[in-house]
């Protein structure tokens, strides 16, 4: 039951198509049934159509998803036309032609088709419901079809017409509900994704050097404010190219995305790291400790210890380490340059070290 629900919700063309088949197969039916000499060419009309329509049910997925409505459409509105002056009376139809409006709506909800499209539609079933409703006004039912015999039969085809108008409109209109919640949804969803990788890097899934800027306005806005002072550290992976030109560029990915990963995991909130570009990484401290320092160097020293194994391989990886902070400068900028220079200190006097600012 589940299941064919769903089926429903997410096949749109077929349940419409399935319903007008049993619509047309139940007015042959009723000709059939009754021997209406007034409705005798129905006995081939009603078929044809339903023969039509079916053939579209099995061939909807092949052709476009517009042609195969568009000739649905065309059945629809000729059927509703034509059958008033095929049979010399009013039929219903117009009642037919109704629910055609939400069915073709909502069959090409999902794609953005040329505007000339929809007013053609429009258009075309506006024309086709004012020469029905016309034709219902000018001729008014003969005086025989009330004697009881062609009542129930009339009664059969109006209520059936009206019945399947209301269940098409009822479906059509629930289904189009669900669709525009369903992409509602969607675009929230690719919003947030699109927020999201907006703001991080791909790689290691940190937040990347974009939205490091709106970590350092709340830094700089806090300092201003409550005169918190914060810190910055720049830290870049040492011998990286050759790590790169040792073990392969997808080796590489992977120490990037492993020791910026344990770094990260190395320190809890309210501490974030970034990456900065290439392999170089920050750590953004909001606030100072008296075991800023102490913590970063144990990090160092502990993932100096613990080698990578990529491929079954061990890569031993070590980093260099430059540390800055607010207590002398204003912006994060001027820390973040302190600390470069800090970075390249330690870079020249033999890599793997933390360096301090005697600024910070
Ligand atoms: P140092 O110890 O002085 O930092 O030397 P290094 O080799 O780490 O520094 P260098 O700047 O010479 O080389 C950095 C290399 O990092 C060069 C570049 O190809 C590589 N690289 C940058 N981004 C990526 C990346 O996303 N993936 C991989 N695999 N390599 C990258
Ligand atoms: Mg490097
Ligand atoms: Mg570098």
């Amino acid at each position: 039951m589940k299941k064919l629900l769903y089926f429903l919700m997410k096949n749109n063309t077929f349940p419409v198509f399935v319903m007008t088949v049993l619509a047309y197969a139940f007015w042959s039916l009723l000709v059939m049934f009754f021997h209406q000499p007034e409705v005798s060419p129905l006995r081939f009309i009603n078929p044809l159509y339903a023969l039509l329509i079916f053939l579209l049910c099995l061939l909807y997925k092949k052709l476009d998803r517009v042609l195969s409505v568009s000739i649905y459409a065309v059945c629809i509105i000729s059927y509703s036309v034509l059958l008033p002056f095929v049979v010399q009376m009013v039929c219903g139809t117009e009642l037919y032609l109704l629910c055609a409006i939400p069915s073709i709506f909502l069959l090409t909800a999902e794609y953005k088709r040329p505007r000339w499209f929809y007013s053609a539609m429009n258009l075309l079933l506006f024309l086709a419901l004012a020469v029905t409703v016309g034709f219902r006004v000018t001729h008014t039912p003969p005086a025989k079809l009330f004697i009881a015999e062609r009542r129930l039969f009339f009664m059969l085809s109006h209520g059936s017409a009206v019945v399947v108008s209301v269940v098409l409109m009822i479906y059509c209109g629930f289904n189009t509900l669900v669709m525009l919640r369903h992409l509602e949804y969607k675009s929230r969803f690719l919003q947030n994704e699109l927020d999201y990788t907006a703001k991080h890097d791909v790689l290691t899934s940190l937040m990347n050097r974009h939205r490091t800027a709106e970590v350092f306005n709340a830094y700089e806005l806090r300092k201003k404010v409550e005169n918190v002072d914060f810190a910055l550290c720049i830290f870049d992976i040492d011998n990286f190219k050759r790590i790169n030109d040792t073990y392969g560029h997808d080796a590489g990915d992977y120490i990037l995305k492993n020791y910026s990963s344990a770094i990260r995991y190395s320190f809890s909130e309210p501490v974030k790291v970034a990456r900065w570009g290439g392999e170089e990484f920050l750590i953004m401290y909001p606030s100072i400790t008296p075991d800023t320092i102490y913590e970063l160097d144990r990090v160092r020293k502990r993932l100096a210890s613990e080698p990578l194994v990529y491929n079954g391989q061990e890569i031993p990886v070590t980093a260099t380490f430059g540390i800055s902070s607010s207590r002398h400068f204003s912006t994060a900028s001027e820390v973040l340059a302190d600390a470069d220079r800090m970075l390249l200190e330690g870079k020249n006097n033999g890599k793997n070290r933390v360096v301090v600012s005697e600024k910070f």
